[in-house]
């Protein structure tokens, strides 16, 4: 990623997958499908899948790692073995922990967590499927798990990625754009507030194609946004 790439990936305007520059793969988002979690959610963009669970607020041990003040947020981001063509070996590894912080970084400025002094919000991403944007897609998925959870939250965060291929400006990029892209920008934002809680380039881009991505970006998490809203409204619907 970040090299000008050779591999042809738009032809006369089109995507590998037949997208157009501006268009996601297919979402998919299901709330709820972890009955011994407190909150769960399933995302998918195309062959991308997240599956995410919160469990908490719970007693946080060892004590030494409680806050007085406060409650906290523990993410963690794993990626399948079987998430990817060749196996992955199982485990952390220096991405999976990377990615850990940076999802949750991206959700700590939408949770409320001052009621909760002393208590742990546990939140683990596991990428299931493997085609690119996971650390975005997982944070669709765990936001949404939070809200399920019934931690008090702002609002939901959205997430998604943007970038350059063979010189166009792209939204939310598959596996084999991401491998041959100019540039990748991973985006988080809180739409309705005009938050951004993640930002994070690869590659080279001028400024005027990074502030164009940023507003495709913005486009495209509040479209996300809806769709999350749609999906926990579908779960409440006919439960009051
Ligand atoms: P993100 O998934 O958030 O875009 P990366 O840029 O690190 O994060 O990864 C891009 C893509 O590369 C992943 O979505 C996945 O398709 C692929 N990938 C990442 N790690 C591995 C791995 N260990 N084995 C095979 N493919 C991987």
């Amino acid at each position: 990623m970040g090299k000008k790439s050779d591999t042809e990936l738009i032809i006369g305007g089109i995507r590998i997958d037949k997208r157009l520059p501006d268009q996601t793969r297919e979402i998919k988002m299901k709330v709820g499908n972890i009955l011994s979690a407190n909150g769960s959610a399933e995302v998918s963009f195309g062959n991308t899948t997240a599956l995410a669970s919160v469990h908490g607020p719970r007693q946080l041990f060892p004590r030494h790692l409680q806050e007085s003040q406060t409650g906290i947020l523990r993410v963690r981001y794993n990626m399948a073995p079987f998430s990817v063509d060749e196996r992955k070996s199982p485990g952390p590894d220096r991405r999976s922990t990377e990615l850990s912080k940076v999802i949750r970084l991206a959700l700590e400025p939408a949770v409320f967590l001052d009621d909760y002094p002393k208590v742990t919000v546990d939140g683990f991403v596991e990428i299931i499927q493997a085609d690119g944007s996971t650390r975005v897609t997982g944070i669709n998925a765990l936001s949404l798990a939070l809200a399920t959870a019934g931690i008090p939250m702002k609002d939901l965060v959205a997430a998604c990625s943007v970038g350059k291929i063979n010189g166009t400006l792209v939204v939310d990029l598959n596996g084999e754009e991401d491998n041959n892209s100019e540039s990748d920008v991973a985006v988080a934002m809180i739409p309705n507030r005009n938050l951004v809680t993640l930002l994070q380039m690869d590659g080279m881009l001028t400024k005027e194609e990074l502030m164009h991505l940023l507003d495709l970006a913005k486009k495209t998490c509040k479209k996300i946004y809806e769709m999350q809203r749609e999906a926990l409204l579908e779960k409440y619907k006919g439960e009051e």
